[in-house]
């Protein structure tokens, strides 16, 4: 017998290769490939050192405001965090009290199991259909909670506002978790139901369309009776999770919306083209409503493109899991980077054969 008995064992979430090698091309996290906006510069410079020596504000009251404005939100509808994965975490740890099952689908954002084993949370997996899609029926059953992201990871499939209200009707005793990590990217959001129901919350963050990974903020919106228990369930966690300089500069980051929208708007472009030329190329793909592209070959198994990629330096996202196996999720680029990939594709025999160009 040893302490390691007494030891809470999980099995981590493991995220995309963050690779150290200088000039590879990234399209492996779904990052954004522009800067983010320029308002961080300048209010980086106003930033006073001085001020670090204080405790930042619990609330985040001036990140959350900011977010409010943007978004036409009181901010009591609004919450932050360091990341929506730590957003999200709060939620899972707040919403998820039951103990009854929550439901997620099986092919998702692969830190919701983590996260509910990590909790003690029982859950139960919803297939999606043979298209990738889920199925709001699959969610009207009893259960302690329910979370899906939308548009879905690493599938880009856009689950329709109707069938997000028929769960959300459907389920007045459980709280609703709406991920839309991705919704900027052309998707609609589910915003506008927080105010029909009161057991919907929408998780958004400020990594993907707002080329903000590095910085890590995450926010929820929902009525104000969940923020605050969000809230209570944050402080007596951990107050201060928001540094000084992060609630400034993220704060000046969001209410910079035009260079934002601009930016969405340059990768939709973008990811059309490549969606034109992955057909060319032979590849199988459904609509992406994300920033990311999730395509599979006939004739050349995913994981054999992914390692040849990978030594020509252009890193994608394979998922070595059930029905996804040979499938690759490439996040969309600028259009340098993926001529770029698209020329070293045109080099894999099978690719080239399918393309005519062989
Ligand atoms: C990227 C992502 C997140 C987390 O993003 P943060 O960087 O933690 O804000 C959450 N959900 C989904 C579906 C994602 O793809």
């Amino acid at each position: 017998m040893s302490w390691e008995n007494n030891i809470r064992k999980v099995v981590p979430y493991v995220p995309g290769e963050q690779p150290r090698e200088r000039n590879v091309i990234k399209l492996n996290t779904n990052e954004n490939p522009y800067p983010p906006s320029n308002a961080i510069k300048t209010a980086l410079a106003a930033t006073d050192i001085g001020s670090l020596r204080l405790y930042p504000d619990p609330a985040a009251g001036d990140l959350v405001e900011a977010v409010a404005d943007v978004y036409g939100l009181k901010k009591s509808e609004v919450f932050v965090g360091v990341g929506s994965d730590d957003v999200l975490a709060m939620l899972f740890m707040t919403c998820f009290h039951s103990g009854k099952p929550i439901l997620f689908p099986d092919i998702t954002y692969s830190f919701y199991d983590v996260w509910a084993d990590l909790m003690e949370i029982p859950y139960e997996k919803q297939p999606l259909d043979e298209n990738f899609c889920i199925r709001a029926e699959d969610y009207l059953k009893p259960n302690g909670g329910i979370v899906f992201a939308n548009p879905n990871a690493p599938t880009g499939e856009f689950l329709a506002l109707s069938e997000i209200e028929k769960i959300v009707a459907g389920n007045p005793d459980s709280v609703v978790i709406c991920d839309e990590a991705y919704i900027d990217f052309g998707g609609e959001s589910a915003l506008p139901l927080i105010h029909k129901y009161d057991n919907l919350v929408i998780a958004q963050t400020f990594s993907k369309s707002r080329s903000l990974a590095g910085l890590r903020i995450g926010f929820a919106m929902a009525n104000e009776k969940l923020i605050k228990y969000l809230n209570d369930v944050k402080y007596s966690f951990n107050s201060y999770t928001m540094n000084r300089t992060v609630i400034s500069i993220g704060a000046a980051a969001v209410r910079d919306t035009g260079y934002f929208k601009n930016c969405c708007k340059r990768i939709m472009e973008t990811r059309e083209r490549a969606e034109e030329e992955f057909r060319n190329l032979g590849f199988r793909f459904r609509k992406s409503s994300a920033n990311f592209i999730f395509v599979s070959h006939p004739k050349v198994p995913a994981e054999e493109i992914f390692r040849y990629l990978k030594e020509h330096k252009i890193y994608v996202r394979w998922f070595n899991k059930p029905r996804i196996s040979n499938y690759l999720r490439v996040t969309v680029g600028t259009d340098a980077e993926m001529a770029n990939l698209f020329a070293c594709l045109r080099t894999i025999p099978g690719i080239a054969e399918e393309s005519g160009e062989a």
